[in-house]
């Protein structure tokens, strides 16, 4: 079948094999070289694409969760929708986010994702006790930071190619209510931008959407969104609090023709979007749903880009002169004549010690664009620049990147595939990005 991740490009014609059975599995794996394990293909790229993909979705049991001390066990296909389902109710919260509750536990902790707290709290590896995970030899290894620690760090980020995680066990978050103490700013700059990020660092949570429409010779509008878990207290005194309305999500139900998305629809869009916020600042309460996941509310909003696609270009960029980096990026953008629709500006923390894990100390800046034959030439010049201020990228949104590139990026690669040959000796787990990457 012929099947994509998230941004629909690039596109393969591969087997598809699921079960809920952990025999089966082993045989598959037996049987088949040249194998990725994949979640819910949320990953924009080609990390969970190969000829065969072995799909974790039937892994999709709760083993155990302790609502007294916050901690839960399931299967790796379970997505974060569902543990939100469950442990929301009883006061617990996912230690880590992405913008998405459509992504499997297994597949989350192999991008080893970020959210909008990472200044404050890391990323998800950082709050997962222990794992089970398949190898390719067919043995089921039980990892922790105390116990199997080399294979626990480096299949945390390991993007599939250690081995296939069956399960793991999550630390949560205590919280007292299921709703966000939001406050929305109002920006004109991005130096305006970068100072309440500093300003507002105590913030749990923050993240930018910005309009690089114009690149930035000229003022780049913003919006700031921080948020804390609201108190019992908060909702009480809150009279703006409204009831929250189930719902299903809307659907965008077919593909867009490819001229929707261009320049001036994406500068229309922008111009209108952050205009529509009149007010400098805006404070309101609002349900743990619209905070995180406002994409979610679209079901499929990828196809808006049409059946060509779209890339994800992110990338992070050291604090010390991360503006300066940012600004030749959004310029390099503005002369090629390309745009983003949605472009999203946030603040790292310090690093981990998952080998391949993507987060570090400073600027990351994640942009989408339609697949236009002048992108691949734009984004070779945007590597340049990211790799002159000492940045990284994302290999979870990636589907562009040269090998050379990547290693200049990412020393570390060396230690990792060491790590790999000794779990995967014969290479059995790949997938297209790991080949196009040279692993
Ligand atoms: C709208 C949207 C917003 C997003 N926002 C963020 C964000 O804010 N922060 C962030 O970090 N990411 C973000 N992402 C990316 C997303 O969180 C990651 O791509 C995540 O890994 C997707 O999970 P998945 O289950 O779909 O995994 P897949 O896309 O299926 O796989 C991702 C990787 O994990 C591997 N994998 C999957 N399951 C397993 C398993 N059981 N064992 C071993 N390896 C496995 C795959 O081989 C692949 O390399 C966003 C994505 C979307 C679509």
């Amino acid at each position: 079948m012929l099947t994509s991740g998230w941004g629909n490009y690039p596109k393969v014609d591969a087997e598809l094999f699921s079960s809920s059975k952990i025999q089966d599995i082993i045989s598959y794996i037996g049987n088949n070289n040249n194998l990725i394990p994949q979640g819910f293909a949320r990953s924009y790229g080609d990390s969970a694409l190969n000829g065969h993909i072995l799909s974790t979705r039937k892994l999709d049991h709760f083993i155990e969760f302790d609502s007294e001390k916050g901690i839960i066990t399931a299967q790796a296909g379970v997505l974060f929708s569902e543990i939100l389902q469950i442990v929301v109710p009883k006061g617990w919260f996912l230690p880590v986010t992405p913008g998405t509750k459509y992504v499997t536990l297994g597949g989350a902790i192999s991008s080893d994702v970020h959210g909008k707290n990472h200044h404050k709290h890391g990323t998800l590896g950082q709050y997962v006790e222990s794992m089970d995970i398949l190898l390719a030899n067919g043995e089921i290894k039980h990892c922790s930071k105390s116990e199997n620690s080399e294979l626990f760090n480096s299949a945390i980020a390991g993007m599939g190619l250690m081995g296939v995680i069956l399960s793991a066990t999550l630390k949560l978050h205590k919280i007292e209510t299921a709703y966000i103490k939001q406050k929305v700013i109002k920006t004109r700059s991005l130096e305006e931008l970068y100072e309440l990020f500093e300003i507002n660092r105590n913030y749990t949570y923050s993240v930018s959407w910005i309009d690089i429409t114009g690149g930035a010779r000229r003022s780049v509008n913003g919006l700031l969104m921080l948020g804390e878990h609201a108190l019992r207290e908060d909702l009480q005194v809150n009279k703006e609090k409204k009831d929250v309305i189930a719902g299903n999500p809307l659907d965008v139900p077919f593909y867009f023709p490819n001229i929707v998305l261009n320049h001036s629809t994406i500068k229309i869009f922008n111009t209108l979007y952050y205009a529509k916020e009149l007010k400098k600042e805006k404070n309101a309460i609002t349900y743990f749903d619209s905070y995180f996941y406002p994409l979610d509310i679209v079901n499929n909003w990828n196809k808006v880009y049409g059946h060509r696609g779209f890339l994800q270009y992110q990338f992070v960029v050291p604090l010390e002169h991360g503006l300066q980096a940012i600004k030749q990026i959004l310029n390099k953008i503005a002369d090629y004549g390309q745009a983003s629709f949605l472009t999203v500006l946030k603040t790292f923390g310090k690093r981990n010690d998952f080998v391949l894990s993507f987060p570090d100390e400073g600027y990351t800046l994640a942009m989408d664009f339609p697949l236009t034959r002048g992108l691949f030439p734009m984004f070779d010049e945007l590597d340049k620049i990211v790799l002159d201020y000492g940045g990284r990228f994302y290999l979870t949104k990636d589907a562009h990147l040269s090998p050379e590139t990547f290693r200049k990026s990412n020393p570390e690669i060396e230690k990792f595939l060491e790590i790999k040959a000794k779990y995967d000796p014969n290479n059995k787990f790949q997938s297209l990005q790991s080949k196009r990457l040279g692993f």
